[in-house]
């Protein structure tokens, strides 16, 4: 049966690959809606080639521009207000929630809420309100496909295994871009640098996140809330070839893993199509060529970042909240020249330390916290 899919964030590089997925697979999805937040020149073509009913641009003289614009007839809504009026109203099956950073979590509780299918690559959405999402989740029949490539690792790792025959996760992470420098050296590191990441082309903001390992651990706060699993059973190694996507240890000391080339489309195809998987022509897996996979532990004294990370899992409540705030705040921070790469994590720390925790928040408290700690961490900058 068709599929309709709805896009936050279609401008992005994991928006711009599910558009990919989708004109590859025309007779299984097409695109009820798509929205972006200001790359009007890029969503122009993306509504004449899919034809969406609704486009929702958030900055309002960004959709004032498209509306002028528009050569074919698409409804077009702007701001917050128009991003959760598509997630309530529009027609579509599946949510692919690729906006970065917090902006995602309210449209995406709205597609939770009709029990939609949640193809997710926000991460940020699981790491400020994993509780409150997964047990709308539960509530309303909404399933949580992963699209991030560890999390979709694991997915398939545990396709037809017991939750209790599970002793841990291992998430691989390619060490970014630092994997091999001085924890000293961090201080002098330009943002071209940090943006050079070595096996993948995304956004720069979880581009930044990787060279300095906060996205793993925003990962593991992820996979803590769709696997279920406590911290003591996540584990983080340093693969720097990324062909292992990540690996599941099971009780008999078993370990399955998800291996393939890094191309984030396979994780989004397999996220859309679940649980069925459909053929297509990217390239595919040359283990000759790879040669050799290898393994490191990761270093939390180099990157604080996932230290913060761990210790914010552990105090759950508002603290991964705090932490994502923070990090979003001091990463913009640092993309615009305003303090060095070292200052992530100093930052970050000071906010964890100030900010109140609150236990089981619900929206209202996380809508709160995040303003807060945004506000807290700018006086920082
Ligand atoms: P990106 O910066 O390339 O794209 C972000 C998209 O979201 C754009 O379409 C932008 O218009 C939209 N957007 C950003 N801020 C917005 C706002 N305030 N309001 C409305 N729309 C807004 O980011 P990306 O690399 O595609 O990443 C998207 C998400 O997927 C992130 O949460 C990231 O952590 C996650 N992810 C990305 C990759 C990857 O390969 N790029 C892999 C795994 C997970
Ligand atoms: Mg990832």
């Amino acid at each position: 049966m068709m599929k309709k899919v709805l896009i936050l964030g279609s401008t992005g590089s994991i928006g711009i690959n599910t558009l990919d997925v989708i004109k590859k697979h025309p007779d299984k999805f097409s695109v009820s809606a798509l929205t972006i937040n200001t790359r009007i020149d890029l969503l122009i073509p993306q509504i004449n080639e899919f034809k969406p009913e609704l486009v929702v641009v958030t900055n309002e003289s960004a959709a004032e521009r498209l509306r002028e614009n528009l050569s074919i007839n698409c409804k077009v809504l702007s701001g917050v207000k128009g991003l959760v009026y598509a997630a309530a109203n529009c027609e579509y099956d599946i949510l692919l929630g690729a906006m970065v950073g917090f902006a995602g979590l309210l449209p995406t509780i709205e597609a939770v809420k009709r029990g939609k299918r949640i193809a997710l690559a926000n991460k940020e959405t699981l790491v400020v309100a994993g509780e409150l999402i997964t047990k709308l989740g539960r509530e309303y029949n909404s399933e949580i496909i992963p699209v991030d490539s560890e999390h979709s690792a694991i997915y398939q790792c545990l396709v037809g295994e017991k939750a209790e025959e599970v002793e841990k996760l291992i998430l691989t992470a390619s060490g970014g871009p630092f994997f091999k420098k001085q924890k000293g050296e961090l201080n002098n590191v330009t943002v071209k640098e940090a943006l050079a990441h070595p096996n993948w082309k995304m956004g720069d903001k979880i581009t930044i996140d990787s060279a300095s390992l906060m996205n793993k651990g925003l990962e593991v706060i992820e996979a803590r809330w769709l696997f279920g699993l406590p911290k003591e059973k996540i584990d983080v190694v340093i693969h720097p070839q990324s062909i292992i996507h990540s690996m599941v240890e099971f009780i008999d000391g078993s370990v399955k893993a998800q291996l393939g080339v890094p191309d984030m489309r396979l994780p989004i195809q397999y996220a859309l199509s679940f649980p069925k998987r459909l053929e297509n022509d990217f390239p595919k897996t040359d283990f000759a060529a790879i040669k050799e996979l290898t393994f490191f532990e990761p270093d939390m004294e180099k990157f604080q970042c996932l230290k913060l990370a761990y210790n914010a899992l552990t105090a759950e409540g508002t603290a991964p909240c705090i932490l994502n705030a923070a990090n979003e705040v001091a990463v913009k921070g640092f993309l615009e020249g305003d303090i060095a790469f070292s200052k992530i994590p100093v930052i970050i720390d000071k906010a964890l330390e100030t900010i109140e925790n609150h236990t089981s928040p619900n929206l209202e408290t996380i809508i709160e916290c995040d303003k807060m700690t945004r506000k807290f961490a700018e006086e920082l900058i």
